[in-house]
């Protein structure tokens, strides 16, 4: 086990791996968490600076939280996020659902090249050639 200082409070404690906050700090953006989820939506159209005033979370906490797809905004709130990519309005995450889908068409665009199609023929006429010679081999021992 590694001491680490936290990455809020710069308070010593042992770390056991995940993200570099002390267990009081956890527990502390936790109900932060909790707070800003509530109030985003028990008040329509708020903007990130009353989130910020009303609970005493940072943008940043509010960022992460939505790219990392825990915190999902819907049309009430007036907190915008924006794909990375082609710049649509998201509700969480990085990525829209269509540049998603793309990056991911994409990677197995990759994967397909990297396997041409022959590749499984060839494998079944190798293994029907290794058939054959197998039954070469076992007429020759009769
Ligand atoms: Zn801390
Ligand atoms: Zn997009």
């Amino acid at each position: 086990m590694e001491t680490k200082a936290c990455r809020r409070c710069r308070r010593l404690f042992q770390y056991i791996g995940g993200d570099m906050y002390c267990p009081i700090c956890k527990d502390e953006l936790e109900n932060l968490f909790k707070e800003v989820k509530t109030y985003i939506y028990e008040h329509k159209n708020c903007s990130i600076p009353e989130v910020i005033k009303a609970t005493g979370c940072k943008e940043a906490n509010i960022e992460q939280w939505v790219r990392e797809e825990r915190l999902i905004l819907n049309d009430n709130t007036g907190i915008k996020f924006f794909c990375e990519k082609c710049g649509t309005q998201i509700f969480s995450g990085r990525f829209c659902a269509k540049c998603k889908a793309e990056t991911a068409n994409m990677l197995s665009g990759i994967y397909k090249e990297e396997k041409p199609q022959a590749a499984p023929k060839r494998f079944n006429d190798a293994k029907h050639n290794e058939m054959y010679t197998m039954e070469m081999r076992r007429g020759r021992k009769q």
